[in-house]
């Protein structure tokens, strides 16, 4: 009889702990509840790529003159330059360019080492298609203008995470006067150039003083 009432008050505690444990469980659960989602509602709401985002390359005809640079830093000897020589006037004619973006990794070598600038990284990401062979973009398709996120009247721009002000986690409702925290390489290396021994002792700034530095002494 005793060892049966001793197995009835344990279970009973046993019961009770369970059910302050759920308890708390749950009201962690619901207090989450109150809060706002982070949450970015595509496509009526888009992150702004950062300055540096390699998105869809932009190519300029004009200025391109057909060195193969871009295919031998390519990692898979990715774009086609269609080139032949004028035995005339001996020199290269440019007769069209391409990169297969089904293909390309958008590593941006070709980009960092064309010698005349021809190549650029755009913001735009948006590339999906339903015929892969229509990602290859001839000249004339890597020329046009990219789509932007910050002109799409129909979109709600927000900061990444790296872009926003001192202390703010959420891009939603973020002024966009307010600068972002830190700041940007422009402003490091002018107040660098107005007060040249201000550099060393900027915390918080390391990394992007670092670059600075090196950049103007150059
Ligand atoms: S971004 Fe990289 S993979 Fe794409 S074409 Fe340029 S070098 Fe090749
Ligand atoms: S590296 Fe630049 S200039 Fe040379 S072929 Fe490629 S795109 Fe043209």
């Amino acid at each position: 009889m005793f060892g049966f009432l001793k197995q009835v008050g344990e279970y009973t505690r046993d019961a009770v702990d369970a059910a302050r444990n759920l308890t708390q469980g749950l009201a962690v659960t619901f207090d989450h509840m109150k809060r706002r989602p982070v949450t970015v509602q595509y496509p009526y709401e888009k992150l702004i790529p950062s300055e540096r985002y390699r998105g869809r390359i932009h190519y300029e005809f004009d200025k391109c003159i057909a060195c193969e640079v871009c295919v031998r830093v390519c990692p898979i000897n990715l774009p086609v330059v269609d080139w032949v020589m004028n035995k005339e006037t001996k020199k290269k004619e440019l007769r069209n360019y391409s990169i297969d973006f089904g293909v390309c990794i958008f590593c941006g070598n070709c980009v960092e080492y064309c010698p005349t600038n021809c190549l650029s990284m755009t913001e735009e990401y948006e590339l999906a298609a339903f015929d892969r062979h229509s990602l290859n973009f001839d000249n004339v398709a890597l020329g046009r203008l990219p789509t932007s996120v910050t002109t799409d009247p129909s979109v709600q721009p927000l900061r990444e995470l790296g872009y926003l002000p001192a202390g703010a986690m959420d891009p939603h409702g973020v002024p966009a006067d307010q600068p972002r925290a830190g700041r940007l390489p422009e402003q490091i290396l002018a107040s660098l150039s107005s007060n040249p021994g201000s550099g060393a002792g900027d915390g918080g700034e390391s990394s992007g003083s670092a670059p600075a530095k090196e950049e103007s002494a150059e």
